[in-house]
Parts: C-alpha cells; structure tokens; sequence
C-alpha cells in the first residue's frame, strides 16, 4: 500500500498531507516550517474493547481521538461536544467575522473521516455532570453515556472581568455587573471563543460603526484588525502601558506600538473600562432591554461604542471537573501523562493545568491530546518539555515570540539586533549562559533556529554559529 506523505509545522504541530504548504493555515508560519515525518504504524489492539468517551472536539480532543484509534483499531471512540461544528481551526475564527461561511480546509478533517475511523460524533450536547464513581456522563437533555476511559479536552471560555453596567452614571442599573454567564442580557456585548460567536459579531459589524475592544494582547489586536478590515472604527483599550505584554519586552513594545500607532486602530494604553455604559432599546428582547453605548475609562475618559468585544484572556472549563472531586486548582492538575487525579480519567489542552501553569495554546493542546490518547490506550508516553510561542501576523506586521518567561526579568542578559529603517527587530535571552527564549518583528524568518535553539538550550557561541547573535 502507497503510504501518504505527511509533513509537520515545527512550530505548532499541524500535520498536513501530500505537499507542503506555503503558509501554515494554523500559526501563519512560512513552508519552510515544515518536516516530513514518517507515521507511526499501529501496534495493533492492546487496551482492546475499551470505551473512550472524549469530551471536546477542539485540538486536543480530535487529537486525542486520532491517536486511540490509529492505536486500537476496534475500540469503541465517542467523542462530544457542546458546538454544532466537526472539529476545525479555532484560532482562524476571526477571519469569518464578515459573516462568511468557511471552506473546506478550515476544518481539521474532511467529513468523511469520523465515519471511516468509527468515531461517534456527537454535537450540540454539553456535558452538566461527571460521576467517575459510575463512570459516566450526564447531558444537558437529559441523556447519559457509560465511559471506560474519559478525556476530558473540554477547554476554556473567555473572561469576563466583572464590569458594573450602568443606563449612565447617575442611575446606576441594580446590581447588573457583567460576567461569564450573563453577557447576553445586555445587546452589544460579545467575546470571540467559537465560530458561533463570528455570527453573532457579524450582525453588528458595519462600515462607520464603533467598536471598543478590551485588551490588547494577541487575540484582541487581532479581532480588532479584523474588524478595522470590515470599516468599523475601532477603540482597543489596554490596561497595561504597552500592547502584546505577555509577547514583547519594552523596546520590542517600543517599535510595535509604531507599528500599531500606523495601523488606523484608536488605541488606549494604561487604563481600563470603569463602567459600560447602555441606552434603552425598545426593539431588544435582552434581559435588560438595552444596548452598548459606550465605554467610560477608570482615567474619566469615555469612547463610544455601538459594541463592545471583550479579549481579556481565558479561564479552564473547570466546573464538571471540580464538582467530580477532581483535583483542580487554575486547570484541572494533570502530570505529564496527562493523568486527572481519578482512575481512568485524563485531560488535555486549555483545560488543565501542567505544572502549575495553563499553556492555552493550539501546539500544547494538540501535544496534550495526542499524549493523552496514547497514556489512555494503554502506551506509557510523557507530554514532551515544550516550548511556547507565538506568532503575530496582523497589523500589518509579523511578530515572532518564543519561551516562558517574564521579559522585563533583571536577571535574564540580552542581546539583540535592529534595522529601523527595514523595520526588523531581533532579541534572543540567556538566563544563566542559556538561551531561553527570543523576539523577531518584521523578519520572522529565523523563527524555527529560536526555538531549536531555545529547547536545544544553546549557550552564546551556539547562538552566534546559529546566526541569531
Ligand atoms: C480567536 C482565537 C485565536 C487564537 N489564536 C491562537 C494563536 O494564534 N496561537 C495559539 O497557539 N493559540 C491561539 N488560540 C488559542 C487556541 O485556539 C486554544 O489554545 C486551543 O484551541 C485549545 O484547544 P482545546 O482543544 O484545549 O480547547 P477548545 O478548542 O476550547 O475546545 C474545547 C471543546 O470542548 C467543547 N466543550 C466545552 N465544554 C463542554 C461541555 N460541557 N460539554 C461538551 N463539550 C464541551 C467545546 O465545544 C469545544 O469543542 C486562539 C484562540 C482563539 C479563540
């Protein structure tokens, strides 16, 4: 049998078939991201007959699904989740925010591939209990299903930071401070997280309308370009002093706030929203009968919005797993088997936690699912030292950013390169001799030498022969 060529994305795990792309369709990195890799074959049956029921469809879970079965042929896979839509490629949501429909390659599988790997596929259901001492799950209609084996890939949603709503200052609206759950009582209020939630923006968007979008880390400026693109005027208000925080050092910050300063966004640094402010709308059916219009600052500044899109980072889906008696602190805690705290129950991507920390990224939740599938189907395999990056491909600009670290620590030594005429900025830190972690704006081309780099843990003159100093 003719066996397919696959070829991977060093820097977030994609694996595509036949040829190299130009692009990755997942991180954005160059087709010189790519190796080939050789699949491993299936050693056939050895936890058997078992069932797995997988909760989640995203990276991890459809990951975690693809592994049991190309490991046990004949055991029984279910795999469930509270959307509507097979697996696809969420962080390429915002690319849809014109209200389009997406093609084909904006899903991880063609829809022929559940079937013909015999996974149960079962949408538009979310799970409300886990009873692990019965070993099954309850759903929202009332229906339960008996697992074997459970992973639980169940994800994040989106903060809300509890923000007072309010028709204006003066009449203040009885205790209706906004969070996770209640959003949708007040028109104009959204969050990016599913394709659904593309839908929903896209009745707001309209060339000339006002938008304010709250953080202005990755996700946010990223909505906020995208909606810029569509005519909305656009206001991203950032609570620390500079964009990209968790991405960028100061000087990196420096040079991309030229960047951003150009890009036509309105953009407010150091301050954050006091209070939302709303108009009555008789035509509305939300809870309060009301709408956005406008956002006042803790600086006694006020921007008008007809919408308001809130990108102020994630928190883990933890409530069935708490409720279960899991062990769960900011993710449910997991060791690098991706092992819960109960027998036979696993979990992976932005749901756990991995020592003590929630990585919230498509490579780590892909890395985890697949990790969780093996441990599940009975193969000892640890999730592999990782290393997090970025990439940035909005604003017109293309930042690059890599490693788990604070960039204004004192104690890291830095050295770096910058063209301010080509716009490129390159930085690479050393903690204690190592390279640890690395920016690269404008020309990201070097992006897979500052990762090998990072996890081969190149001291100076490896990273003078690398030509990263
Ligand atoms: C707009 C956007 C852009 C992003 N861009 C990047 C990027 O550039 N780089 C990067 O590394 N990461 C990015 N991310 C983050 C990345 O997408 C996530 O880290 C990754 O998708 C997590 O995968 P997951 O499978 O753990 O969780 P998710 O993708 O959140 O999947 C969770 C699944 O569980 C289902 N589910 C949840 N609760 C229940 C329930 N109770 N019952 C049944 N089903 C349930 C959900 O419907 C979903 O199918 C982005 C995210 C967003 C939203």
């Amino acid at each position: 049998m003719e066996k397919k060529k696959l070829y991977k994305c060093a820097v977030c795990g994609h694996v595509v078939e036949g040829s190299i792309p130009d692009k990755c369709e997942v991180c954005g990195a160059d087709g010189d991201a790519f190796v080939e890799i050789v699949e491993m074959e299936a050693p056939g049956p050895i936890g058997g007959l078992d069932r797995f029921l997988i909760l989640g469809n995203g990276s991890a879970g459809f990951n975690a699904a693809k592994e049991i079965r190309k490991l046990l042929p004949e055991a029984s896979i279910t795999m469930v989740s509270k959307e509507t839509m097979k697996s696809y490629i969420r962080t390429n949501i915002g690319e849809y925010l014109d209200g389009s429909e997406p093609p084909e390659k904006f899903f991880l599988a063609k829809d022929t591939w559940y079937e013909e790997n015999k996974i149960e596929l079962l949408l538009g259901k979310t799970a409300v209990r886990l009873l692990p001492e019965d070993k099954k799950v309850v759903f929202d209609d009332g229906t339960e299903k008996s697992y074997d084996k459970l992973i639980l890939a169940n994800g994040s949603h989106n903060f809300i930071p509890p923000v007072q709503v309010e028709f204006d200052h003066t009449e203040k609206t009885p205790g209706f401070v906004l969070n996770d759950s209640n959003l949708k009582d007040v028109g104009g209020i959204h969050t990016l997280r599913e394709f659904a939630d593309t839908k929903e923006l896209s009745g707001e968007i309209a060339p000339g309308k006002k938008a304010v979008v709250i953080g202005g880390g990755l996700l946010g400026l990223e909505a906020a370009w995208e909606l810029k693109l569509l005519g909305v005027d656009v206001t991203v208000v950032e609570f620390v002093k500079r964009l990209l925080p968790r991405q960028l050092d100061n000087e990196g910050a420096a040079i991309f706030s030229g960047i951003a300063n150009r890009s036509g966004l309105n953009l407010i640094l150091g301050d954050s929203a006091q209070y939302i402010k709303i108009k009555k709308d008789p035509a509305l059916t939300n809870k309060l009968g009301a709408k956005v219009a406008g956002v006042s600052l803790k600086s006694g500044g006020f921007v008008e919005a007809d919408f308001v899109l809130f990108s102020v980072g994630i928190r883990s889906n933890l409530e069935l797993a708490k409720e279960a008696g899991l062990a769960v602190e900011r993710g449910v805690i997991v060791n690098r088997k991706m092992e819960t705290s109960v027998p036979d129950i696993w979990a992976c991507g932005d749901v756990c936690q991995l020592d003590g920390f929630v990585y919230g990224t498509w490579p780590a939740a892909l890395g985890m699912g697949k990790t969780a599938g093996q441990n599940a189907a009975g193969i000892r395999e640890d999730f592999k030292k990782f290393t997090n990056s970025t990439i940035f491909n909005s604003l017109n600009a293309k930042v690059f950013s890599a490693g788990s670290v604070d960039f204004d620590d004192p104690l890291l030594d830095q050295v770096g390169t910058r063209n301010d005429i080509e716009g490129t900025y390159r930085k690479v830190f050393f903690r204690d001799g190592k390279l640890v972690a690395g920016i690269l704006i404008g020309d990201t081309t070097k992006q897979i030498k500052v990762l090998k780099a990072i996890e081969n843990g190149l001291d100076y003159a490896g990273a003078k022969e690398a030509g990263l100093v």
